[in-house]
């Protein structure tokens, strides 16, 4: 299934998940669920899918994206990244990892249930969105529809951890405004560079009281601001009237946007009190809300045993270095981890490959939470 996956071009942009999501809708439908390509973005649907057991019972949710990151420069690749090479027990192409790994063992997982003839005490439901690379909003659209589920697990690749957390990232573009002139007499210019150099040492400072300030996450380390991009000016005799840079500030669970930006004012209101040609604009871009399900959650401690007794090693719950849609579940209210095969570290470069035995395992450690969650009396 991960080979067959892999040879569907679903880069992202431009996204193109559409044959994906039919091909697996009608993979799925055939297996005897219940299946739904559900409106998101034009001609890029998310598919909903489901195994129902039961009219009332628990749902259970797998979470995953049918989009992948591009593929950058074609030729540093050692496999063609739509093939789906299989060599020394890898699987190799864009999305092996990242994470439609992560979807055939969703799958594969349910079917051997079906076929085992076991009886589910609840509903079992996949959801495979669009744009996750991008937007990241397929889960909360779903969500807005009224679907309902009592868990979840997001397939990222995070090599068969429990992953409960993850910071949330926002992103300003911050401009700060002068007045041009020739370069032979910048005194009767302002010069917007100059003025962003006051704006970037305070930024440097603020980063820095980041690192080493007590505010600390026990899985996910401390907040950072990171300034990675600067323009400014046309031509170099002419004194510039504009220098812009982007800011992106990870954002511990607890953290909110609003509160950030607040500090960011403070800073820049302060600067623009002490020279009044200090003119700038600050503008919120993108942002992606921090996720947390505690520790000591029963399906926490469920998945975590299952993993333990799949692999017969001990397991420890960690935070995941990234942002993913498990945001949208917990603001939801619903107990969600992070558990998927692949590593994240390969997921997003060359030659991407998954490792055959541990997609196998993934699909013993998800049919194993799904029989411990849902079989009757057992469940949480
Ligand atoms: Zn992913």
């Amino acid at each position: 299934l991960t080979k067959k996956f892999v040879q569907f071009d679903t880069q992202n942009p431009p996204g193109k998940e559409k044959e994906l999501a039919q091909y697996l809708e009608e993979h799925l439908r055939s297996l005897g669920l219940n299946t739904k390509l559900l409106d998101f973005l034009p001609d890029r649907p998310n598919l909903f899918a489901e195994y129902k057991v039961k009219d009332k019972g628990k749902n259970f949710l797998f979470d995953g994206h049918l989009d992948t990151v591009p593929v950058g420069n074609i030729s540093l690749w050692t496999f063609d990244p739509f093939s789906g090479t299989l060599k020394d027990d890898k699987i190799y192409g864009r999305g092996a990892a990242d994470m439609k790994g992560s979807i055939a063992a969703f799958i594969h997982a349910l079917e051997t249930i079906m076929d085992s003839g076991i009886k589910l005490d609840g509903n079992v439901c996949i959801l495979l969105t669009s744009d996750e690379e991008i937007s990241a909003l397929g889960t909360k659209i779903f969500l807005k529809k009224g679907y309902r589920v009592d868990a979840a697990i997001v397939g990222e690749p995070s090599c068969h951890e429990v992953n409960v957390a993850h910071k949330g990232v926002a992103r300003w573009k911050l401009k700060t405004l002068g007045k041009s002139t020739h370069a032979s007499t910048p005194e009767e210019g302002i010069n917007a560079i100059y003025k962003m150099a006051k704006v970037l040492n305070e930024l440097e400072k603020l980063a820095k009281t980041y690192s080493v300030s007590s505010k600390e996450h026990f899985l996910l380390g401390k907040p950072t601001l990171n300034v990675g991009t600067i323009v400014g000016g046309i031509k170099d005799n002419i004194v510039p009237d504009f220098c812009e840079i982007t800011i992106d500030r990870r954002l511990l669970p607890g953290d909110s946007v609003e509160n950030v930006e607040k500090e960011f004012y403070q800073i820049l209101s302060r600067l623009a009190s002490e020279d009044p040609d200090l003119k700038f604009e600050l503008k919120l871009y993108h942002s992606h809300n921090p996720a947390e399900t505690p520790i000591n959650n029963p399906f926490v401690n469920l998945a975590n045993s299952c993993v333990e007794k799949v692999l017969r090693k001990r397991s420890l719950v960690k935070g995941f270095q990234a942002t993913t849609e498990m945001s949208h579940l917990v603001e939801a209210g619903i107990p969600s981890i992070i558990l998927g095969a692949g590593d994240i570290k390969v997921a997003h470069t060359v030659d991407e490959y998954v490792q055959v035995d541990q997609l196998f395992d993934c699909a013993k450690i998800y049919a194993l939470i799904l029989l411990e969650y849902l079989s009757s009396g057992q469940g949480l």
